[in-house]
């Protein structure tokens, strides 16, 4: 059941949640449950992996046809959404990130999960520029898959 009404912080339990094959894959997730009319998601997308049935629905991603290009990270305004690649023993977690100083490439830092709470230490992988949105791939333990949605620098 979800507390988000009360707390403002999403739950596994609001997502729908790929398979296992589908993180080795990688896939983005979105994590916009607000009906709010906003669609740039959907029209990043190469592939039309997102679709949502008007502009104030949610969207849905279509796992198997992502290619988890990250475009669509990018462009949202309510920084929700994350791209997740499983990969051995470690997920790669793609997100948005507005703070200052930017985090490099080979830095260590320190993981966040939903709420806030650190889980532990990740490495940057990657560092992308879009508008003053950063794009950060950052590797953490691969049970941290679905926890760890930010970072501290
Ligand atoms: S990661 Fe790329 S392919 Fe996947 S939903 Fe986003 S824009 Fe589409
Ligand atoms: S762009 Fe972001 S906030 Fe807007 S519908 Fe897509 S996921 Fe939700």
């Amino acid at each position: 059941m979800s507390d988000f009404e009360n707390t403002g912080i999403l739950s596994i339990s609001d997502l729908v949640l790929p398979t296992n094959e589908q993180l080795e894959k990688g896939v983005a997730i979105t994590e916009c449950i607000q009906r709010i009319p906003c669609n740039p998601c959907v029209d990043s997308c190469p592939v039309h992996a997102i679709s949502m049935k008007d502009i104030n629905a949610l969207p849905v991603v279509d796992y198997d046809a992502c290619i988890a290009c990250g475009r669509c990270v990018g462009v949202c305004p309510g920084l929700a959404i994350f791209v997740v690649k499983v990969q051995g023993d470690q997920a790669l977690i793609t997100l948005p990130y507005e703070f200052l100083p930017r985090p490099q490439k080979g830095e260590s830092v320190s993981v966040l999960d939903r709420a806030g709470k650190t889980m532990g230490k990740g490495k940057i992988i990657r560092v992308k520029q879009q508008g003053r949105t950063s794009i950060i791939t950052v590797s953490v333990e691969k049970k941290y898959a679905m926890d760890v949605r930010n970072i501290r620098v």
